[in-house]
């Protein structure tokens, strides 16, 4: 894949990976958290934090190459959640510059020339804990991290994951600094109606497009069924590309965000959707609008095969 992400997303729909953490949780390389602490209050310590890089990076070669196999066009280095911050409560902070090397330097031993490598960022977790008064704090962590990032080498960024719009467009700040592509996709928790600091899915694309980002969407929390609902709100407001990175879990009209579910974490096999729902949402990804297709959490390389099966069949019936 030779071209850059931006050309690539003109010419038809890019098919991203993710679900790495949970995927890596499964198989017994990354730490939920579960036994000391509940999870999914975004307010958590150690929990789904990326060090298997540099602890165990067959595991996470491996996965790599499942994606790659499964048809990814963009191979996402395992650095989600790889903050100075949110590593040094996770007991990692001092190995922040080896994590994020280890990550990109993997992803892109698999990628070679066959895919290009995203780095992921996300939320630090201080505007949970803190508030907005961490504004300054959070800048200088999201600047130190994509410095990593680009120094690695990365071919675009994936800032993903985020609830507050706000430490949202802190991060497409620090990344237009650096000049790289950016597919930024807010999370929407607890409803899809709107981010945690209060604005709509059509307010939050405004946003993150006039701020900088290359592509806007909305990841992880919802299947994509419901995810769609997000998506077309999203593309009716701007003209940039939607990327769409959804969950592969069973959200309900009550509870509209897996991670609000009784199941998550330790009961996730129960509500995960069939890899069709991957298929069917490929199938019209295009017509929908979105360029840029990845999973989130639940999300493993049977369902990128079926989403990129989607986009084929999309394809095959358009000609
Ligand atoms: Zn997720």
């Amino acid at each position: 894949m030779k071209d850059g992400i931006l050309e690539s997303m003109k010419r038809g729909t890019v098919l991203g990976d993710g679900g790495y953490l949970i995927e890596l949780e499964r198989r017994g390389h990354v730490d939920s958290g579960s036994g000391r602490e509940k999870v999914g209050t975004g307010k958590g310590s150690g929990q789904f934090t990326p060090e298997v890089a540099i602890e165990n990076p067959d595991a996470l070669r491996e996965l790599h190459r499942e994606f790659l196999n499964a048809g990814s066009e963009v191979l996402q280095a395992l650095t989600f959640f790889g903050t100075r911050e949110k590593l040094n409560r996770a007991g990692y902070g001092s190995q922040t510059e080896a994590i994020n090397a280890a990550a990109v330097r993997i992803a892109r031993e698999v990628a070679g020339d066959a895919a290009l490598v995203a780095g992921s960022v996300s939320r630090t977790q201080l505007f949970e804990r803190e508030g907005a008064s961490a504004r300054d704090h959070v800048r200088d962590l999201f600047d130190e991290q994509i410095r990593l990032l680009r120094d690695a080498g990365v071919d675009c960024l994936i800032l993903e994951t985020f609830f507050h719009l706000e430490e949202m467009l802190v991060a497409i700040d620090c990344a237009r600094a650096i000049g790289l592509p950016i597919i930024a996709t807010m999370s929407f928790r607890p409803t899809i109606a709107s981010c945690s600091d209060g604005h709509s899915p059509a307010e939050c694309a405004k946003a993150m497009a006039g701020a900088g980002a290359d592509a806007v969407g909305a990841n992880c929390e919802q299947e994509p069924s419901r995810m769609l609902t997000i998506l077309r709100e999203m593309r009716e407001a701007v003209s940039v590309p939607i990327a769409a990175q959804p969950a592969a879990f069973r959200t309900r009209d009550d509870i509209q965000c897996f991670t609000r579910l009784p199941e998550f974490p330790d009961g996730l096999e129960t509500i995960q959707v069939a890899r069709s729902a991957f298929e069917d949402f490929g199938r019209m990804a295009a017509a929908e609008g979105v360029r840029f297709l990845g999973g989130c959490c639940g999300c493993n390389a049977a369902y990128i095969r079926a989403a990129a099966r989607g986009l084929a069949n999309a394809k095959t019936a358009d000609l």
